[in-house]
């Protein structure tokens, strides 16, 4: 695998492979890496000629200065796991890379409501940081594929609203949520989490499977009251649980044939924040 720390070096290597016209897959990652980014590594190769996979802490996506200092940092595993994993490329900038003083990376899109409500409502600033960078890195990457994970939901909505506004020449793939075998969704915050509130953060998933088994019983609103009571119920503290519209992600009063309906929950367990959806119609 090779390790790229710096834009001249990354660029020289991507006009290489366009020389020879080899496809680019692209992952990028805040690293502490688990099964779920190696799930997305491994669909971007079946993909792809190539494999990148970014690793930056993005300073402008975390609202709490606290959490961007918490934020784990293992590298070299991340390392040995890239390698196990078949990863041809890690690119790993500095600050100054992605984002050099002389530089204006400020984006100027509106997504209105996709940005304001749930992770939005709860972490001002954060989906602004989230295009910021991946625009910003897509500039400098130039993938032919984009590889992001189902658990980020939002995001992905933000990301695929930004890459079609801006008719961003690249193929937005999204990869299934990796969980452990008790349903709690892969998150590098996991390690975080004490033995007691590991043992009940499985709560999340046992909750959203719920609300989808239950889907069509109960008017929507009911059925996340309900979610969100759970929750509760079993200790964790949760900021949000919505039954929502699969792309406009706004809350829907009823259940609708043939329309993308999607239940996304944030909630600490601890001083741990973790979130995760479940898709309830495609
Ligand atoms: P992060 O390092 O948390 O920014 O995540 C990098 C990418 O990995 C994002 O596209 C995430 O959605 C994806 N990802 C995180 N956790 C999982 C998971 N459990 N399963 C699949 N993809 C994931």
């Amino acid at each position: 695998m090779l390790l790229i720390r710096n834009n001249a070096g990354l660029k020289v290597f991507i006009a290489q492979l366009q020389k020879n016209g080899q496809r680019i897959g692209f992952v990028p990652t805040m690293g502490a890496l688990h099964e779920g980014h190696l799930s997305l590594i491994q669909q971007a190769a079946a993909q792809c000629d190539v494999v990148v996979c970014s690793i930056f802490v993005n300073p402008t996506q975390f609202n709490d200065p606290a959490d961007l200092e918490k934020y784990p940092r293992p590298i070299t595993r991340d390392i040995e796991l890239l390698q196990a994993t078949g990863c041809d490329v890690l690119y790993m900038p500095d600050v100054e890379d992605i984002y050099p003083p002389d530089l204006d990376t400020t984006l100027r899109l509106n997504p209105g409501k996709l940005i304001e409500v749930m992770e939005g409502e709860f972490r001002p600033g954060h989906f602004e940081g989230v295009m910021q960078v991946v625009k910003r890195l897509l500039d400098l990457v130039t993938p032919d594929v984009l590889v992001m994970g189902q658990k980020d939901y939002q995001q992905v909505a933000v990301i695929r609203f930004m890459i079609q506004k801006l008719r961003l020449p690249v193929t937005l793939y999204v990869a299934e949520t990796e969980r452990e075998t008790d349903g709690l969704a892969k998150s590098s915050r996991n390690v975080r989490l004490t033995q007691k509130w590991r043992s009940i953060a499985p709560v999340i998933y046992q909750t959203l499977s719920a609300t989808r088994d239950k889907l069509g019983t109960l008017p929507p609103k009911q059925l996340a009251e309900a979610g969100f009571r759970a929750l509760e119920a079993a200790g964790l503290r949760p900021e949000y649980y919505r039954i929502v519209d699969g792309v406009t992600l706004l809350d829907l009063e009823k259940v609708a044939k043939n329309k993308p309906m999607v239940v996304c929950t944030a909630a600490w367990a601890g001083d741990v924040r973790l979130i995760d959806n479940v898709i309830l119609q495609p």
